[in-house]
């Protein structure tokens, strides 16, 4: 019987750990995870002297410890289409949208998800009349809370059982020595060295990864390494008033379909983008509940238990709503919410956005360069207004009440970019398969290596691409 080789993982996040899962049966692996305590985390994993500048999620959109940020994730899955991978408007991925499309399916099947999730996501859903055609509609599904946090959902823990977990391992550096790569870290103030892998894959976030790849190239690479930083960026532009409340929530409210929940969206065809010169993007709803109007119906329930009839009108609507919700199987929308439309747009790598790792003797830090851009901020306005003209009260039982004039864009705690993919050493970080270019053995998982970062959700794609790099790794 041939010995299996030694794999290292670093990182026991939401990518970290469902390659782990992937890889459990067929290699011997070591997940190191910092595991660092949120109080600490940010010191310990972006330095002392971080500068994060306007970037949100780089400061409150992750989390340190085994399933890393899939702790706090929403888990909403959107497989991307053809034109996402070909970089519509941005630079083209260097692989093929059908060499990542069977891995959707394997990703599905390894995290327990019902096949109503592939029915949905297979679906079409697009209306090729949709807004002559400058729009599709898709709908995403919602892992549930047991399946959506990696250190709960049941599939993959049949796996991790087989897999050695190093916890309170913060990571240092990857070390080259003739025998193989060698893990250094730092455990509660000492300094730890691993026994030699033949692999190592880096799957410490966006973050993490540039700064582990600045450290085991000490510097060179600096114009590849962390170039490319992304998100996406997202805006409210109107306020809704609604007509008709069933058919409003026929169509906007989120949806459970044979137990799973789904949401709409409004996203741009590859023409649209062409045409207007606008970011892939689209449009959803949010809404905002009326706080106080909820606390008075609690309050008149709960404190007076005064009889139904005496309950005030928001708290009836409330009851109403909530029953009409449940029964059509709807989540529950209240009728004094009040609706918006958000758009969220795709970010196309940039000179001006980049991450960088800084180790000197006054300490370690992050330096994150990010910004939003005129053009970002531009498709949200074209978008927006794209889809509010294609959506007539008649169709959706609501109509715009005010458009917002003045967005406040943010990002959306999408981190992508860093390591990019690319077909040669002088171009980009790793190769098509996620090995870093002329480093046999060192890999990089996540969303550092997206080219462009797509309209949909990040993650399942990130997972999809970790499924693929699992079949390269075994073999
Ligand atoms: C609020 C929120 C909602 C989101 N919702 C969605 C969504 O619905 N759909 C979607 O697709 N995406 C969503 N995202 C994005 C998604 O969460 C991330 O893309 C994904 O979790 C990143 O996974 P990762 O494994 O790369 O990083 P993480 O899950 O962050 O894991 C990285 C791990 O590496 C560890 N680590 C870092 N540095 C070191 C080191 N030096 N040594 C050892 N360990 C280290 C960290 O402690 C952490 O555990 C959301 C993000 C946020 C914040």
């Amino acid at each position: 019987m041939t010995a299996k080789k030694s794999v290292a993982i670093i990182g026991g996040g939401t990518v970290g750990l469902y390659l782990a899962a992937t890889l459990a049966n067929d290699v011997r692996l070591t997940v190191f995870e910092a595991s660092v305590p949120a109080s600490a985390a940010p010191d310990a994993l972006l330095g002392t002297r971080r500068e994060l500048g306007q970037h949100d999620g780089s400061r409150t959109g992750w989390r340190s410890g085994l399933g890393g940020t899939s702790r706090i994730w929403g888990g909403q899955l959107l497989p991307w289409e053809d034109w996402e991978f070909q970089g519509v408007g941005g630079p083209a991925w260097p692989i093929e949208s059908s060499e990542i499309s069977p891995h959707y399916d394997r990703v599905r099947t390894k995290l327990g998800l019902s096949s109503t999730h592939a029915a949905i996501h297979e679906r079409d859903w697009r209306t090729a009349e949709f807004a002559g055609g400058d729009l599709s509609i898709r709908r995403s599904t919602w892992m549930s809370p047991n399946e959506r946090d990696f250190t709960k959902n049941s599939a993959l823990k049949r796996h991790l059982g087989k897999v050695r977990v190093e916890t309170d391992f913060l990571v240092t550096r990857i070390e080259r020595t003739p025998v193989g790569l060698v893990v250094v870290g730092d455990r509660r103030g000492e300094e730890v060295r691993s026994e030699a892998f033949v692999d190592v894959v880096l799957t410490a976030g966006v973050l993490g990864n540039v700064r582990l790849l600045d450290r085991y190239f000490r510097g060179d690479k600096a114009n590849l390494v962390g170039a490319g930083f992304m998100d996406h960026v997202s805006a409210r532009v109107a306020r809704l008033r609604v007509s008709d409340w069933s058919r409003f929530r026929e169509h906007a409210a989120q949806r459970k379909i044979q137990g799973v929940r789904t949401s709409v969206k409004y996203v741009t065809t590859p023409e649209f983008v062409r045409r207007e010169g606008v970011h892939p993007g689209y449009g959803h709803w949010e809404f905002d509940v009326s706080q106080s109007a909820l606390a008075e119906t609690l309050r008149t329930r709960v404190l007076t238990r005064r009889s139904l009839s005496e309950l005030p009108r928001e708290g009836l609507s409330a009851l109403r709503a909530l029953k009409s919700a449940t029964a059509g199987a709807h989540r529950p929308l209240p009728d004094f919410a009040t609706p918006y439309l958000r758009v969220d747009v795709e970010q196309l790598p940039s000179r001006e956005r980049s991450l960088r790792w800084h180790a000197d003797s006054g300490g370690e830090a992050m330096q994150i360069r990010w910004e939003i851009s005129d053009d970002d901020v531009r498709s949200i306005r074209l978008i927006g207004d794209r889809v509010l003209s294609a959506l007539t009260d008649d169709d959706i039982g609501a109509s715009p009440d005010c458009r917002i004039e003045t967005l406040s864009p943010i990002d959306t705690k999408h981190m992508m970019g860093g390591a990019l993919m690319g077909l040669t050493a002088a171009e980009s970080v790793v190769d098509t398969w996620g090995a870093v270019h002329g480093s046999s053995g060192l890999w990089v998982g996540g969303a550092s290596v997206f080219p462009s970062g797509g309209v949909a959700n990040p993650t399942f794609t990130a997972l999809a691409l970790a499924d693929r790099m699992a079949d390269a790794i075994k073999s």
